[in-house]
Parts: C-alpha cells; sequence; structure tokens
C-alpha cells in the first residue's frame, strides 16, 4: 500500500498535518475495507462448526487409538531352570540351558522356565504411550507332559520363591518387577499426544470440508435444475411448484392444485 502525499504542500491551505491525517484515515479505511472477512454464509458457519466439532473428536479418537493401535511389539524374555535338591529343596538357574553343564549337577531337573514381559508402543498416527505388560510365565515340568502357559503361582510357592532369588541373583530386578506388577505401567508420551490430535484435528477438518463441498456442488446443482424447472413452467403458463396448467384461468395469482402464489 502506498500512500502518496504528493498533494500536500505548503501553503494550499496552510496546514498539510491536517490533509496528511485525512489521507492517512482513507487509506486506513480502504485496508479496512478489503481485509474484511467475508460474510458468513451458512457454508461458512458449517465449515466453521465442523473446526470446532472436530477437536474434541480427535482427541476422543487419539485416546481410542492409543488404547486399540498397536504400532510394535517386543517381548523381553528370560529363562531358567529349577532344580530339585532333594527333600523339597530347589534352587533355580537363569539361563542355564547347557544341559552338559557342570551346573546341571547341582540337582535334579525339576521344572524349565520362561517369563515374557511384554512392551508395546501403542497410538495412531504417531506413538502416543509405551506400555510395559505385566510378565507371564510359563512353565515346563519335567515329570508331566507339555508347557503350562501363563501360570499363575500361588502365593509362597517354592517355586515362585526359587524364580524370585534366581531373578535377584542374576541381577535381573525390572524383569522381577515385570513379573510382580499387578497391571500394565504405561508412560505416555505426550508430545505423541499433541501431535496426534492436532494431525487428526486437520484430517477431520480436511475431511468435513470436503464432505462440505461435495453437498454444496449437489445442492448448487439441484438448485440450478430446479429454478430452471420453474422458469419452463412459468413459460408455458403452468404453476411454478407442481407444473398445474394455469392457461384460461381468469385468477391464476395462486394455483387452485396445490395453493402457491404465482409471481
Ligand atoms: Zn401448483
Amino acid at each position: 500500500m502506498r500512500i502518496r502525499f504528493d498533494a500536500v504542500d505548503e501553503g494550499s491551505n496552510g496546514y498539510p498535518d491536517v490533509v496528511m491525517f485525512r489521507k492517512l484515515r482513507r487509506e486506513l479505511a480502504k485496508i479496512r475495507y478489503y481485509s474484511a472477512t467475508p460474510r458468513a454464509n451458512r457454508w461458512t458457519r458449517a465449515s466453521n462448526l465442523a473446526l470446532f466439532i472436530s477437536l474434541p473428536l480427535a482427541a476422543a479418537l487419539t485416546l481410542t487409538f492409543d488404547h486399540v493401535v498397536i504400532r510394535s511389539r517386543s517381548v523381553d524374555q528370560i529363562s531358567g531352570v529349577v532344580l530339585e535338591q532333594g527333600q523339597g529343596i530347589f534352587s533355580g538357574v537363569i539361563g542355564f540351558t547347557d544341559y552338559q553343564s557342570e551346573l546341571w549337577q547341582r540337582g535334579q531337573p525339576y521344572a524349565e522356565f520362561t517369563l515374557n514381559a511384554p512392551f508395546h508402543r501403542t497410538g495412531w498416527p504417531v506413538a502416543t504411550s509405551e506400555r510395559r505388560l505385566p510378565a507371564q510365565l510359563d512353565i515346563n515340568y519335567f515329570d508331566e507332559p507339555g508347557t503350562q502357559s501363563n501360570v499363575l503361582l500361588p502365593e509362597n510357592s517354592p517355586i515362585g520363591r526359587v524364580i524370585e532369588s534366581a531373578l535377584t541373583n542374576h541381577s535381573d530386578q525390572e524383569m522381577l518387577v515385570r513379573w510382580q506388577q499387578p497391571k500394565s505401567e504405561v508412560r505416555r508420551l505426550w508430545w505423541g499426544w499433541v501431535f496426534s490430535i492436532v494431525m487428526l484435528w486437520i484430517l477431520l477438518c480436511v475431511l468435513a470440508n470436503i464432505a462440505l463441498g461435495m453437498t454444496r456442488i449437489v445442492w448448487i446443482v439441484s438448485h440450478r435444475r430446479r429454478s430452471r424447472e420453474r422458469k419452463q413452467r412459468k413459460v408455458h403458463g403452468k404453476c411454478a411448484k407442481c407444473g398445474y396448467d394455469l392457461r384460461g384461468l381468469d385468477f391464476h395469482a395462486r394455483c387452485p392444485e396445490c395453493g402457491s402464489e404465482q409471481e
């Protein structure tokens, strides 16, 4: 915006400041006029409404995806062996699978065990949480066929104590915690939440505006067709609304068929 002051010359009215001020005011008014937002119609109102509704919807979707969408899953695993040393005395060894090893001589093989601690990253379109699920215990008792999965040992079970002490001796405190935690430990990734909500908000707004645009096109097309039809009917002396033939009627301010006013 260029503001011209060349009309201001001293002596024209003796108050160049006043002229300058008026010009400036005119220019500001012009700027205001051209930068004003266009008058709201039903479509811009619908678009604004979609903008507002999309935000809580995006937050709700992020929360749902955080629980439902598993992006990646991995399992921390620790295996070991329980040895029986007679008279109901057991000991456990972590990571002991070499049956020929001298460690094997410590006792009679009683059971093999594996602790599986699942780790999930959840959320969409980006990860919003890291979930450390409680570790599950699989035991294979050598005197029984097959492996028992997800075994819940009774409290103070000797096997449970053996596994606990084996984990402690092996400095696997983390796995011990994972095994003893009653439910999943969830770490929220807050930037992921912000990013997910914003992304979904934008996506929902774009989809809503596409839907609105398509509705608007359909509306315009049908509106044009209707008005063309009305015009055609009027030209042929028929009721614009229902097409009833009005020719030969003395009064045709109103259609006798549908009662609509005729222009
Ligand atoms: Zn009519």
